[in-house]
């Protein structure tokens, strides 16, 4: 069933315009994720949703009801941001009861909500401090708590683990995973981080300045991204783009001249390119063979280790094969691989993404 629909959507501040004709649906219970840089828009979608934007045009549908002219209030939604906006003067307690208090519900009713959110986020011993008595990742799980208990058809959240340092924000995410796990609502969440998107998503959507530039699960953004903006954003770090120069193509084959190539050109399995087509491939870290016999199909690439990347279980090579950029290399911890050491890199055809001039994948899902 769907749950948030968004149909044209079209958003300008001032005469600038954002979104220029967003569709989504989202499904109930489902956990999507909206990831994007700085400025793609985030914010300004889940506002829209949650009725503290409007919208220059376009409907809104919150379970089957238009509420594109609906208050906040009325939309069933409740909202966690970044900033916990805790009121300083109320225990834990009082912060989370406070909005089910305004609404005049009953105070026996309150204590049941207030107890079982408490549960679900372990703060039934926290519930008479002051939010100054609490760290950072107790603080969120309040404001958290605050919104469990309005029980929300939709739960928005804006950026909610920036403020948290590297280990605190890794246990939030676990926590809000079980927290939708168990209670089974439909999430929106907002984020920079396209860690928090992979590991979180049931579904991501990649934003780019106001235009939606893929929907799928991260496992379809990852493998099959849709264009050199997913692509690049998706994957830490960051895939290795190389250029290349077409020098025939069939109808889904093409000849690639690559930039640096030992091998010289390659062939491809890619769609609609002509002779003269600047393309992009799209390598992943660890697609790449280093030093091993490179096979006659293979794009082969030799350079020397400029720097090598140590963290235990996996090393990152970054080669320097006299490209523009680094070719980061993901290998294993017992090749012994050093900085200075010549290499050689290899990575078979049906492991690159093509990607045509206008940055738009042209090559079929890798096997
Ligand atoms: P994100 O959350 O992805 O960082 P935002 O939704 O906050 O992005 O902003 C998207 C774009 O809209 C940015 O270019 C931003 O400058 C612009 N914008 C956001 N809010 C306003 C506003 N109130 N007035 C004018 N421009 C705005
Ligand atoms: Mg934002």
């Amino acid at each position: 069933m769907t749950n948030v629909s968004l149909t044209e959507i079209k958003k300008s501040y001032g005469a600038v315009p954002l979104f220029e004709n967003l569709n989504l649906e989202i499904a109930s219970g489902e956990f999507v994720v909206f990831v994007g840089p700085s400025g793609s828009g985030k914010s300004t979608l889940l506002r829209m949703i949650a009725g503290l934007e409007s919208v220059t045009d376009g409907v809104i549908e919150i379970d089957g009801e238009d509420v594109t002219y609906e208050e906040p209030s009325d939309r069933g939604i409740a909202m966690v941001f970044q900033n916990y906006a805790l009121y300083p003067h109320m225990d834990v307690y009082g912060n989370i009861a406070f909005n089910l208090r305004l609404a005049k519900i009953s105070k026996d009713e309150i204590h049941t909500r207030v107890m079982e959110a408490a549960r679900i986020l372990r703060l039934e011993d926290l519930l008479k401090r002051s939010p100054a008595q609490l760290s950072g990742g107790q603080r969120q799980r309040v404001a958290i708590g605050r919104a469990i208990v309005r029980k929300p058809k939709v739960f928005l959240f804006d950026e909610p683990l920036s403020n948290l340092d590297a280990a605190l924000r890794t246990q939030m995410r676990l926590e809000i995973e079980t927290l939708h796990r168990e209670i089974g609502a439909t999430m929106i969440y907002v984020t920079h981080d396209q860690t928090e998107a992979m590991t979180l998503a049931d579904r991501i959507v990649a934003l780019d300045y106001g235009e939606i530039q893929q929907v799928g699960t991260p496992d379809e953004l990852y493998n099959t991204p849709s264009n050199t903006f997913v692509a690049g954003f998706i994957g830490s770090p960051k895939a290795n783009f190389l250029k290349g120069l077409v020098q025939s193509a069939t109808e889904n084959t093409a000849i690639v001249h690559v930039d640096g190539a030992a091998s010289g050109a390659i062939e491809v399995k890619a769609e609609n390119l002509k002779p003269g087509d600047h393309v992009q491939l799209g390598v992943r870290p660890e697609e790449f063979n280093l030093s091993l016999g490179a096979l006659d199909e293979s794009l082969v690439l030799m350079g020397h280790v400029e720097t090598a990347d140590r963290l235990g279980n996996i090393t990152y090579a970054y080669v320097n094969a006299g490209l523009a950029d680094l070719i980061t290399v993901q290998t294993f911890q017992n090749r012994k691989i050093k900085a200075g050491e010549e290499v050689t890199l290899s990575v078979a055809q049906n492991r690159i993404d093509v990607f045509n001039p206008d940055g738009i994948r042209c090559s079929p899902a890798k096997t």
